[in-house]
C-alpha cells in the first residue's frame, strides 16, 4: 500500500478510522478504516484536505484489467478508460481515455499519451504531468 496526496505526491497524509474511545492503547482501539478512508484525507505537506489514492492498488488494477483485456481481446489495447485527478489545488476529477502507444502515423499528440502500459502505471504516482491516474475502468 502506498497512499498519497494527489495534490503534491506526498506519503504524508492522514485518513479517518473507526476507533473504540474507551481503548487507550491505539492498536486496541483502532477497528477498521471507512470504505472511503483512502480515497479523501488530509495532507501535511499541502496542509489542507485533499483526494489520496492508493498508487499500488491503482497499478495492480491496471494489471488485472490489462491482462483480462488481452485474454479476451487477443490484442494489445489501443487506450485506457481513466479517472484522472488534477494536482491542482482545485483537485477535480475527470474521466478521461489515455491514448496507448503511438498510431500507424507515430502520431504522439493525443492528450493524454502514453508508450504502454508500464508508462500508464507510472501516471498513478506523482509524475511530470499535471494529473494523476486515480483509477481505470477498462481498456479499450
Ligand atoms: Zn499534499
Amino acid at each position: 500500500m502506498k497512499v498519497i496526496c494527489t495534490k503534491c505526491g506526498s506519503m504524508q497524509v492522514l485518513c479517518e478510522a473507526w476507533i473504540n474511545p474507551n481503548e487507550r492503547e491505539t492498536e486496541k482501539a483502532f477497528d477498521h478504516f471507512s470504505d472511503d478512508s483512502f480515497n479523501y484525507g488530509y495532507c501535511m505537506c499541502c496542509d489542507d484536505s485533499a483526494i489520496l489514492t492508493d498508487c499500488d492498488k491503482i497499478r495492480e488494477r491496471i494489471d488485472k484489467e490489462y491482462y483480462a483485456y488481452k485474454k479476451l481481446s487477443k490484442k494489445e489495447p489501443y487506450a485506457a478508460r481513466c479517472e484522472i485527478t488534477y494536482c491542482s489545488p482545485r483537485n477535480g476529477t475527470e474521466e478521461v481515455l489515455i491514448k496507448i502507444s503511438a498510431d500507424e502515423n507515430g502520431h504522439k499528440n493525443y492528450f493524454p499519451f502514453c508508450e504502454n502500459v508500464n508508462a500508464l502505471k507510472k501516471l498513478c504516482g506523482k509524475s511530470r504531468e499535471r494529473f494523476i491516474v486515480t483509477n481505470i475502468y477498462c481498456f479499450e
